[in-house]
């Protein structure tokens, strides 16, 4: 993985798409309506790899390929191992079944009461109201649904979802999630957000998206409008590597920010495309930049087909530590595991502490130097001597 970071780059314009008017290009339908979807239209731009062809053979099997021109812009088309080629095109590795792998790692639809409604934890609900995306990552926790190429059949149902978390005043948290649900029109998204803002006991209301990544355009003054109606709308968007932080993102980020928007990122530690310490610092400096709090770093789902992405958890502790102290605390983001068959989320963190007793806890910093914190605060107890006083205090009289 060679990535050299120059912080006064970030990429803008239509590049291989020169000719298009800006009008166009700006066009949130007119990207979704020109994705690159097979591989003839990839190999206009590009040549794909013996390894990338075979993958892309069984995508119609596996899940979609999509690619906005926007993100396709960001690829390196000279370069195999380009840290988005990776990431947007199929390969070989898809057809593999490894161990621990399966369609629905997490268990999502063993706590389904409702088609797209996953009520895993008390107080929050999991609402995946679309199959769709603007563009499709190979190692999708959610390939099983997202983009129906493997013929699952969901189907959102809206109505029965917003009914239950009506009659359950237990839920105060719910999370619009897909696909992606920003591909839905201004109406549906509007219908969704005033039904959940109308429910007493829904206190807090996030959206998961990646489409101000794949399609920045899609955040319009309309679109934040809504969100400055029904606001607060927190928003988690989904970041892997700097070379997705361009200038239309950067933008995006800001206009959902001025529009009340507080926004968070969740990152995928995937292997040989942002396992490493110096990648993962410069994208989340580029975060900061943009308005987004680093949130999540996670673990890879077991997913079928997943295993060529899978990173070492020893990395993400490697990242972690690589971070912490030795740059800004709101940097560094929290690195997880979801618990394989639906434990949930569980934080991972380098051990700092070395000792813990009663009397005191001994731990390291981030340069390894050795520190100790004294647990006991009361003077020690001696018979044969007045208890210590503070420095120009004459007695103590208790009353
Ligand atoms: S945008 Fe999200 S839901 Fe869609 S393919 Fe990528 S990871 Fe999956």
């Amino acid at each position: 993985m060679s990535y050299i970071e120059d912080r006064a780059v970030w990429f803008e314009g239509q590049g291989h798409w020169q000719h298009i008017p800006a009008a166009d290009w700006q066009d949130w339908a007119w990207q979704l309506k020109n994705r690159l979807t097979t591989v003839d239209q990839l190999e206009q731009y590009m040549t794909l790899t013996a390894d990338e062809k075979a993958g892309c053979a069984f995508a119609n099997q596996k899940l979609a390929l999509a690619i906005t021109p926007y993100f396709f812009n960001l690829i390196d088309v000279n370069d195999p191992d380009c840290p988005l080629r990776k990431q947007m095109i199929p390969r070989s590795g898809e057809m593999i079944l490894s161990e621990g792998e399966n369609d629905d790692s997490l268990n999502e639809d063993g706590h389904s009461p409702v088609p797209g409604l996953v009520h895993r934890y008390p107080d929050r609900v999991l609402f995946l109201v679309t199959d769709r995306c603007a563009s499709y990552c190979r190692y999708c926790t959610r390939s099983r649904l997202v983009s129906n190429a493997q013929d699952y059949n969901f189907h959102p149902e809206h109505e029965r979802a917003l009914r239950y978390i009506e009659s359950h005043p237990e839920i105060r948290d719910v999370l619009l999630s897909g696909g992606d649900p920003l591909l839905l029109s201004d109406k549906k998204l509007e219908h969704l957000l005033s039904r959940l803002r109308a429910i007493p006991h829904v206190e807090f209301i996030r959206i998961g998206s990646r489409i101000p990544v794949f399609l920045p355009q899609r955040i319009t003054p309309a679109l934040t409008d809504i969100f400055k109606k029904y606001g607060p709308i927190w928003m988690s968007i989904h970041v892997n590597h700097p070379k997705e932080c361009t200038v239309e993102l950067k933008a995006a980020c800001e206009r959902l920010s001025f529009a009340g928007v507080p926004l968070g990122n969740q990152s995928v530690l995937l292997k040989d495309i942002n396992d490493d310490v110096e990648v993962m610092k410069a994208l989340v400096h580029r975060l900061l930049r943009m308005r987004v709090r680093p949130y999540y770093l996670y673990q890879m789902d077991l997913i079928t087909g997943g295993a060529h992405f899978k990173a070492d958890v020893r990395k993400g502790l490697e990242i972690i530590r690589g971070l912490r102290g030795h740059t800004t605390g709101y940097a560094v983001p929290q690195f997880t595991i979801d618990a394989p068959g639906g434990g949930g989320k569980v934080p991972i963190n380098p051990d700092y502490v070395e000792s813990i007793t009663d009397d005191a806890v001994t731990f390291r910093n981030y340069e390894g130097q050795r520190f100790v914190y004294p647990l006991k605060s009361a003077p020690k107890p001696d018979p044969a001597a007045p208890a210590p006083i503070a420095p120009g205090v004459e007695s103590i009289v208790v009353h």
